[in-house]
Order: C-alpha cells, then structure tokens, then sequence
C-alpha cells in the first residue's frame, strides 16, 4: 500500500477568518482531505513575531479552531494541534536557523509587504526568522504539499531550500515540500485593496450573519465609471463581480451582461451577490453553532491531535539527531 503524501499546512490565531482565507487556503485543505494526509497547525508562536500581547491567543485559536471545523475539516481524519504545545517546533527551528542567511531573510518579498503594511521600523530577529519558523512547522512532518494563500508561497520556497540544504549538508532526512495555490490564491478586499485582511479591515468573516454579509458588501468599492443604473459597468475590474465569480459561479454570464447593458444597477448586483455567498455559509454557521455550544468537544480535539503529532514529530526529531550526530 503506498503511504499518502503530507498536507502540513497551518494559520496564525488571530481571530475569525475571512473568506480570503478560505477561498485562499483552508477550501485546498478541506477538498484534499482524504487524498492526501492532512496535518494542521495552529500557530501561536508565530502571532509573537507581530505582537507580544498574548491575552487574545488562546480565545482566537478556538475561534480559528471553530471555522476550520466548520469549513468542514474532519478532525478524525486530519490531526490538529498547537505549535506550541509540540517542543520540536523550536529545537528544528533552532537547528535550522544555522542553515540560512540573513541576506536571503531580508529579501523576503512578503516580509517587505509586512514591512510597509504594518509600518515596522525596528524589526525583531524573531519576525525576520518567520519563514524559518515556518520551515520547521512544515519539514517536522515532513510536508509534501503546503495548500497556502500567494503572500505564503515565497515562504514555502524558503523551507524547500532548508529541506534542500538540510540533506546536503547532514544526509537525507526531509522531502522538499511544495506550495499549492488556489485560483484565488489573493482574494480583494472591500475596499478594493489587493488582499482581504482582517487588519485592512475591509473582510467578510465565514461567521458573519447575511444582514452583516449584505451590510459590508453595499458599503464595497464598485466600477468608478458606474454611477446609475444604467450606467453601463466594466465587470472585468468590479470586485463584486470577482466575488460573483466564485460564490455565484453559475450565474457569472447573466450578471455580466446585465452590468455591461446598464440593465443590472450595483445595488441589485451586490444584493444577489451577498444572498449566494451568505448562502454559501450557512452550513458553516450551523455547525459553527454545535461547537459554541461543545467548547470541551474543541478541548478534546486538540488534545487527540497533539498527542498525534507529537509522536511525528519525535520520530523526526530522533533522525535529525542522528543524522546531525546530536543528543
Ligand atoms: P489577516 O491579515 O486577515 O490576518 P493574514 O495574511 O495574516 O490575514 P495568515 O494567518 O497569515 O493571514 O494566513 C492564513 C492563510 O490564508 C495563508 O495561507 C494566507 O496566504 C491565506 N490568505 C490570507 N488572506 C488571503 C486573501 N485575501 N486571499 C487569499 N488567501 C489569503
Ligand atoms: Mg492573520
């Protein structure tokens, strides 16, 4: 029987997430469920590289918990755990941070963006270190594929080269993971801003009820040349029309040609749209609700799943040790 290859794909819990999210990253790991060997990681430890406020962590893991359960991601079948609660995490990241330059870290095209977004003027050498970090999540389990949005892709690069230069220099131990991107690996904002972002504050959250959903998206950002009805529209650069492409996918003809007629007037358009991607949610909202009202059935589910990848991860760790001829 050949072995499944490995999903180790995880998210820093910093609230609810947002359909960039899912139509980015967390729908990849819920189709691929069952083809492939899905490990998932929440990862704390990765928040303190942007803030050093911890009282929020522990309420936004079981909050990100509940979307990924609701998005459909089986527990059973794909083990989820805490980065920090799994020690290895640190000690591979330790270990690798001895592999890579600082000058490769600083070129790091979404460290720049981070750089620019956040306005960070003295960075730490733990936020420079992220993608290490982020190597040692994935390799310690030795990851084959890594479903992640498009600001995450040069980081899966950067751990493929730490695989890469791991084996080469102390024997072979890891595969070299590869990214897998959605087609809407970078899901716009409402603002029209290229990324949805929970700190741009222009998202729609997979928890949000349909009079929310409808309220966020009349407020979004249109076709500037659309001012009236019969207006004709361009819905080749109209965010609400990317949207229709994916939540109204069977209907995408008719809404372009109603925008391009002046037929369909933007408030209308908007009003089908929040209906189909609401509808989209509404199963994720019900079983969001089972499991508000079964906090401990979260307790039990991440205690399965480190007990789980704890056992990986010292499997690997012992290879590591060996290979580099260490503890
Ligand atoms: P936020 O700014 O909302 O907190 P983030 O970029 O910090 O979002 P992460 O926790 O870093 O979110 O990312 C989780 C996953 O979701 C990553 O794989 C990331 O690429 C993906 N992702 C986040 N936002 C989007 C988006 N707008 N479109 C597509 N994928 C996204
Ligand atoms: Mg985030």
């Amino acid at each position: 029987m050949s072995r499944k290859k490995r999903i180790l794909s995880g998210m820093r819990p910093t609230g609810k997430l947002h359909l960039g999210h899912y139509v980015g990253a967390l729908e990849n790991w819920v189709a691929l469920q069952g083809e492939y060997d899905n490990f998932h990681l929440i990862a704390d430890y990765h928040v303190l590289t942007t803030q050093l406020d911890t009282s929020d962590i522990e309420a936004n893991s079981f909050e990100m918990l509940k979307d990924w359960l609701a998005a459909g991601i089986d527990p059973d079948q794909s083990p989820i755990f805490r980065q920090s609660r799994i020690k290895e995490h640190a000690e591979l990241f330790l270990l690798l941070s001895m592999l890579i330059t600082t000058a490769r870290l600083e070129r790091n095209p979404t460290l720049k963006e981070q750089v620019r977004d956040m306005k960070i003027e003295n960075m730490t050498y733990g936020h420079l270190g992220y993608p290490v970090l982020q190597a040692a999540d994935i390799i310690l389990y030795k990851g084959e594929l890594v479903p992640v949005g498009e600001d995450q892709a040069p980081h899966v690069e950067i751990a493929r080269e730490l695989a890469r230069r791991f084996n080469t220099t102390f024997g072979e131990v890891f595969p070299e993971p590869a990214p897998k991107l959605t087609s809407f690996a970078r899901l716009p904002g409402l603002d029209g801003q290229t990324k949805m972002s929970k700190s741009l504050d222009n998202a729609i959250l997979l928890s949000d009820e349909p009079d929310v959903i409808h309220g966020r998206l009349r407020k979004a950002y249109t076709d500037p040349d659309k001012l009236r009805r019969n207006d004709p529209g361009h819905p080749d650069i109209c965010l609400v029309f990317t949207y229709h492409r994916r939540f109204n996918s069977a209907d995408t003809g008719g809404i372009r040609s109603g925008c391009e007629s002046g037929f369909l007037g933007c408030v209308d358009c908007k009003r089908i749209c929040g209906e189909a991607i609401a509808g989209q949610l509404e199963p994720f909202r019900e079983k969001r609700r089972y499991y508000d009202e079964h906090p401990g059935d979260l307790r039990t589910i991440l205690a399965d799943g480190e007990v789980r990848a704890q056992q990986v991860a010292r499997e690997t760790m012992a290879q590591v040790h060996e290979a580099m001829g260490l503890g």
